[in-house]
């Protein structure tokens, strides 16, 4: 007998479950998208278990009833699962979580059509220039007007004229029309024995149809990337949907093409700054099966796929997996819950594995699969240190002398040089030179960054951004503002000082801001018209330029002053990829790590070349600090816009605190970002055994105090961020 009333988890944090009847004539089952009416409006919902989701039931004759079915497939029950793990794990509410599966409002109103224009053969009966070339350009095309536009190089209004004059015709297409097909076998690559086992193995996996988490840990340039694509073919040879998820959306554009060299078409790409059709043909394709390939960040792992067979989670180490704001999960770690609930192989690869994979993988809980040489006989690069408490830079530089002969040198043999200074901008503080004054941010515990290319201070952490005065704030000195410290935009002037000839290019998420400015970059290294590439973290993985001979690190240290829990494996990772672009052609590679902590435990690791050491001495640190993955950490943030109300409101929960074995409860104390876009901060850290339940702890905790409405409390969960 169908279901007569149904219990809905609505798209709404603020609401409980509710329930409502199943007008007659109306089909629903669990996970079915619906529409109900809520007060005078209505709400999105999806048909649950009512067990799994307790409520006080609503009274049969005050029951409302559902107004309609959207035309999209049912959340299956293994996303429902996840969807309920998900909130359970991370203390976060459910509807917080099925929001990003319902990821597009768009796609929940069924077939659409819009309309394109082409060509008819007429001509106008004026011809212009403009016209004329529009005609040129437009010959095979078909595209809405504005993408026309943008491909014939004139305004929409010249294409609206010529659409009166009867020369474009509009035709209606489906939103949603089909993505070209990926074949499994359009171009099989010669495989390296070692690539060869490996990739043998992962098609084994996925063929099984069984969970199976993988550490692929290969070094950089062994070919990973190369190996899972077989896994990647044996999954679209079953006619099964895979996800690969990258951590920037600037390594897509490379990406893309690789994949479609080897498979014969490009992979379905889905991010926050889709358009809103390409997002809802992403979605709806997804939903029903038809997009074979996806490839993502972190948002494209909640997306319901009607038949996943695989995840690779590539760079996995990456900390961009991690959200840092609502719903704060870590994807890697829910990329393999959902591999658990859909019984599929997941794929974590990485030259540099976080801590957990590797302790997982020396644990037996991950396979783990080993590619230990780069491909094509290319051999790791040497790395030397340069020691800046020896080896003085000039005043006013960065650069110093071993890392400006060894530039020079490459300059001088026609090869490329990248230099990495995770630091965006000119200069990280600018201070007035008469009273000391500095800039800081209104509404951030930070300084304002110099932006010079853009004649900007601005905050990194909220984007607030005001031109740079004549003369001090504070004192009113005019010309007065001095940079301190050095910034990528600050080193590519260095380097143009000492080398005028060198095309210098700066690689940052500012300037490569688009998928578009991302290709052109890798077009114009891989053609050699860049010299010397000045970059942050952005260039430190994914990329591929086999003339890129020598790599200089300007500041090993600044990773390490942090003081966070994962300060030295970051520090290392960044080391470690950034130096995995040198010499990864046939000329070998050099790296230069400018420190002034040669003595460093990381440091001296990165230099040894000896990865092992480093795990094993972080291991025994981490394992001392009950850090994980021995233990477990939550950070809990109360902020407000008003200081006291934070203040009183963290006071009480530091003095509702659980006392317990297990779990211990630091704080609270101002967070180190004590202000942020204009809330001030209070932060409890918890450190926990593994065996405490430390969610329901933090739960039963949280619900015992009531706080003013202007409070937020934000609960991390594994936090990696600890600002
Ligand atoms: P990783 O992902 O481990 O850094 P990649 O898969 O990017 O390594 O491989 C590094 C380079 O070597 C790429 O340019 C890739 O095209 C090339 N390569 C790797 N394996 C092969 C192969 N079997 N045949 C041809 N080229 C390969
Ligand atoms: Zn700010």
């Amino acid at each position: 007998m169908p279901a007569t009333r149904v219990r809905l988890l609505v798209m709404n944090a603020a609401l409980g479950p509710l329930d409502y009847r199943v007008p007659e004539g109306m089909a629903v089952e669990h996970g079915s998208v619906v529409v109900a009416p809520l007060g005078p409006r209505q709400v999105t919902g999806i048909v649950w278990e009512d067990e799994r989701l307790p409520t006080n039931p609503v009274p049969e004759e005050k029951l409302r009833p559902l107004l309609g079915v959207l035309d999209v497939p049912p959340i299956l029950a293994p996303l429902r699962r996840l969807i309920e793990w998900t909130a359970d794990y991370y203390v976060a509410p459910l509807a917080a979580v099925a929001r990003m599966v319902i990821a597009s409002g768009g796609a929940l109103r069924g077939p659409a059509t819009m309309t394109e224009y082409r060509l008819t053969g007429g001509t106008p009966e004026r011809m212009t220039p403009q016209r004329a070339a529009a005609i040129e350009a437009l010959d095979g095309e078909q595209a809405t007007i504005r993408e026309l536009a943008g491909i014939a190089g004139v305004s929409e209004g010249v294409l609206r004229g010529l659409v009166n004059q009867g020369v474009l015709e509009p035709v209606e297409v489906d939103v949603d029309r089909p993505y070209p097909r990926a074949a499994a076998d359009h171009h099989l690559p010669g495989l390296s024995d070692d690539q060869r086992e490996v990739a043998d193995r992962l098609v084994e996996l996925v063929e099984a149809r069984e969970f199976a988490p993988v550490l692929l840990d290969g070094v950089t340039g062994s070919g990973k990337t190369e190996t899972y694509f077989e896994a990647i073919g044996a999954a679209i040879a079953q006619d099964r949907q895979v996800l690969v998820m990258l951590p920037e959306i600037a390594l897509t554009e490379a990406f893309l093409s690789r994949f479609e060299e080897r498979f014969g078409a490009a992979p379905v790409v889905w991010h926050s700054s889709l358009k809103s059709a390409e997002r809802r043909r992403a979605w709806r394709a997804i939903a029903s099966g038809e997009a074979q390939v996806v490839v993502g960040a972190r948002s494209a792992l909640f997306l319901p796929y009607a038949n996943l067979g695989l995840i690779v989670v590539d760079e996995a180490h990456e900390i961009s997996f991690k959200q840092d704001d609502g719903v704060r999960y870590n994807a890697r770690d829910v990329a393999v819950m959902r591999a658990r609930f859909e019984k599929f192989p997941v794929i974590l690869a990485s030259a540099t594995p976080a801590l957990e994979s590797l302790h997982m993988a020396d644990t037996g809980i991950y396979e783990k699969l080993v590619l230990p040489s780069r491909f094509g006989g290319a051999q790791l690069p040497e790395i030397h240190l340069v020691d800046l408490t020896e080896e003085k830079p000039g005043s006013g530089q960065w650069i110093a002398p071993p890392l400006r002969r060894a530039l020079f040198d490459r300059l001088e043999k026609g090869e490329q040089s990248l230099l990495f200074l995770n630091r965006r901008g000119y200069a990280p503080l600018t201070l007035c030179r008469h009273c000391g004054f500095r800039f800081q941010c209104p509404n951030c515990s930070a300084w304002l960054v110099e932006h010079r290319l853009s004649k900007r201070l601005a905050c990194h952490h909220c984007g607030h951004e005001t031109a740079p005065p004549e003369k001090c704030p504070e004192c009113g000195e005019p010309d007065c503002l001095v940079a301190c410290g050095p910034g990528v935009e600050r080193i590519a002037d260095e380097v143009a000082e000492m080398l005028p000839e060198a095309r210098v290019a700066v690689v940052t998420s500012d300037t490569l801001n688009s998928p578009e400015k991302a290709a052109e970059f890798v077009a114009m290294a891989e053609a050699r018209a860049i010299d010397v590439i000045v970059g942050t973290q952005l260039v430190t993985k994914g990329f591929h330029f086999p003339e890129l001979t020598l790599v200089g690190v300007i500041d090993a240290d600044l990773g390490l002053e942090g003081g966070d829990l994962r300060a030295a494996e970051r520090t290392y990772q960044q080391v470690a990829q950034v130096a995995g672009r040198a010499g990864r052609g046939a000329k070998p590679g050099e790296v230069l790590i400018q420190t002034r902590h040669p003595e460093a435990a990381v440091i001296a690791a990165l230099e040894a070349g000896d990865r092992d050491a480093f795990y094993e001495a972080e291991t025994e640190a981490r394992r001392y600090a009950q850090a994980p993955p021995f233990g477990r950490w939550a950070a809990i943030i109360i902020s407000s816009e008003d200081e006291k109300e934070a203040r009183e409101a963290a006071q009480r929960l530091g003095d509702t605190r659980p006392i317990l074995d297990d779990v211990q409860v630091l704080g609270p104390a101002p967070a180190p970002m004590a202000l942020l876009r204009g809330r001030y901060r209070y932060r409890l850290l918890l450190n926990a055994r593994r065996s405490a339940e430390l969610q329901q702890v933090i739960r039963v905790w949280l619900a015992g105090i009531d706080h003013p409405p202007g409070i937020r409390i934000g609960v991390d969960i594994d936090p990696y961020s600890f600002v």
